[in-house]
């Protein structure tokens, strides 16, 4: 455990605007590319993979709540849960789907209990399953591949057949013999499924495979097409990104990227890369991304790393000399500049610590009412320096205290004098 050692203060605090900041248009260098895709949706999974985290469950009252912010937030559709697993869970299912309208989706096995207990939930999509990969099929289901496509493609049918929309997975599509995986993807189109998402249910994708995959799959259905990748290399935005870039229409992520072992695509991250990076507009109001992952990581019980991309504490903070010194002058020195805080919800904090410099302790200490010299900014400097190699806090006490004992005059005080 590390100890905190740095005192954050926000250097700039920033109301919600009402209106989602997107489109930033900063973009100098060699990777000034932007017209790779023309839409992308998001598949929230918060509530179904990011519920399977190992210690994490939430209750209806969790779920209810992040479903509410995720609505709120303009999130295109929401896996609320497995309506099957118990009458807890179908009551939120059932409940999130009248209460919301952004499309809610329960998940089946490709079991008629299953698709019968999602359907009766109310929601307007069914998302059912099954293992396409030989070592699945055979030591996780104990099935053969012909049983697979025919319980496929009855559970197509019948999800079709209700009147709602289908979405079709053949899990561990990334270790399926392609010809195989090819074969059960016709046949699902074929029975007229709405959507096909492909898995990457063990991690094991990388950008361009997984680019070329979906190229194929793409090349094989009529159906729309989904993505659904997992952190095992730490690639799973990326995968999710390359299979935008590839024609899917669609990734499944959770916020914090919480889920099975590593987790999933990141909500926060596919977002903003697709708003910033890409330049699309999602639709989801980007503003409130902060606030989610707070609430996600409170209900979920996992801790949020501090280096966590956009929603980390350190995210848009700053200590390094350089860098502080940058980011006082114009944030875009050392920020993407595409993608600011304001645009997530969050504040741009400078920490004072060991590798603090004179820009930061002056700016701190002139907004502290102090007047220093430039001897007496580069004393605080070193107090402050020392303290932080200790890895102490420094403080904005400990900062004023630096400061009264070089003697440094306060404005107000000379005001009074005067
Ligand atoms: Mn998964």
């Amino acid at each position: 455990m590390v100890a905190p050692r740095v005192e954050t203060q926000c250097l700039h605090k920033t109301a919600h605007p009402l209106i989602p900041i997107r489109g930033v248009e900063f973009f100098q260098g060699t990777l000034d590319s932007t017209d790779e895709i023309e839409s992308a949706r998001v598949f929230d999974t918060t509530l179904r993979d990011g519920e399977q985290s190992p210690g994490t469950s939430f209750s209806y009252d969790d779920k209810r709540q992040i479903a509410s912010v995720l609505d709120q937030m303009g999130t295109h559709v929401i896996e609320a849960g497995f309506p099957v697993n118990s009458d807890a869970e179908f009551e939120a299912v059932r409940d999130i789907a009248s209460a919301t309208s952004s499309t809610t989706c329960g998940l089946a096995r490709v079991v008629d209990g299953d698709i019968e207990a999602a359907l009766d939930s109310g929601v307007e999509m069914v998302h059912t399953f099954v293992s396409t990969s030989d070592v699945q099929i055979e030591d996780s289901m104990h099935a053969t591949r012909e049983e697979v496509v025919q319980r496929a493609v009855e559970s197509v049918e019948r999800i079709t057949e209700a009147g709602v929309t289908c979405m079709f997975s053949p899990m561990d599509a990334t270790r399926t013999d392609e010809e195989y995986l090819l074969e059960v993807i016709e046949a699902v189109t074929e029975a007229g499924t709405d959507w096909i998402n492909v898995p990457d249910t063990c991690g094991v994708a990388t950008p361009g495979r997984f680019r070329a995959m979906i190229e194929k799959v793409c090349a094989h259905t009529d159906a729309r097409v989904d993505v659904h990748a997992h952190d095992d290399f730490g690639l799973a935005t990326a995968n999710a990104l390359a299979g935008i870039e590839a024609g899917a229409a669609q990734a499944q992520v959770s916020v914090n990227s919480i889920g099975e072992r590593a987790g999933n695509a990141a909500y926060e991250e596919y977002v903003m890369a697709v708003e910033s990076l890409y330049q699309c507009d999602t639709g989801i109001d980007t503003t409130r991304i902060a606030e989610l992952s707070e609430i996600v990581e409170e209900k979920s019980g996992m801790d949020t790393p501090g280096n966590k991309p956009v929603v980390g504490d350190n995210a848009f903070s700053h200590e390094s000399g350089i860098h502080a010194a940058g980011v006082i002058e114009n944030s875009d020195t050392f920020e993407p500049g595409v993608m600011t805080p304001e645009m997530v919800g969050a504040e741009r904090r400078l920490v004072m610590g060991k590798h603090t410099g004179t820009h930061s302790v002056r700016e701190r200490l002139v907004e502290r009412g102090f007047e220093p010299t430039d001897d007496q900014v580069r004393a605080v400097t070193r107090r402050v320096k020392d303290y932080g190699a200790e890895k102490r806090r420094v403080t904005v006490d400990d900062l004023e205290r630096f400061a009264e004992e070089a003697g440094i005059d306060r404005q107000s005080q000379e005001e009074v004098r005067v």
